[in-house]
């Protein structure tokens, strides 16, 4: 397994339609996927998607909450040609980051609860509810590979910037 590099906001791979994967069990995908989860878990994220590292297909990999862990052991979902319906009509707002965007925040507005579903590596169809942050992590993955960056989905342009600037405002603002 290897850490890849991750892009990073201004790469064209970032604003592209990945194309659909065809044949889920190739040792390449499986290989990508081992790849992309170790990346994940060196840059301590929640979520990545293929474009992320370069890769134009339709695989996202996030972490499950604590609920799913088992023996408190992070367990990481591979999502491949996934999607999701909104369940409800409940949105909810909340800060995101992104590995592509480093060091910055900003506030989106998501559907609260879904329904979202893909293929594991062995081509079994996945279809599992999801809300709260989680149902946050994939609907951000899932825009990665429409080739949308959560920038574009701002509810106001002034909710968002670096990280510690935001912590520090809304701290002070409580005080
Ligand atoms: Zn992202």
């Amino acid at each position: 397994m290897s850490i890849l590099k991750i892009a990073k906001i201004g790469h064209p791979v970032l604003f592209k339609e990945a194309d659909t994967v065809n044949s889920i069990s190739k040792a390449e995908i499986k290989k990508l996927v081992m790849d992309m989860s170790e990346t994940l878990l060196d840059a301590n994220g929640i979520g990545l998607a293929a474009p992320q590292v370069y890769v134009s297909k339709k695989i996202i990999i996030f972490r499950l909450d604590e609920e799913s862990q088992i023996n408190n052991k992070v367990k990481i979902r591979v999502l491949v040609n996934p999607s999701f319906k909104n369940k409800g009509k409940e949105y909810e707002e909340d800060w995101e980051g992104c590995l592509s965007i480093p060091g910055m925040i900003g506030k989106v507005k998501r559907f609260k609860n879904i329904i979202y579903q893909g293929y594991d590596l062995k081509g079994r169809l996945i279809k599992e509810d999801a809300s709260g942050i989680q149902a946050r992590v994939i609907q951000h993955e899932c825009d990665h590979l429409n080739g949308i960056l959560y920038t574009s989905k701002l509810v106001d342009p002034k909710y968002f910037g670096f990280a510690d600037e935001i912590r520090n405002s809304i701290k002070n603002e409580k005080e």
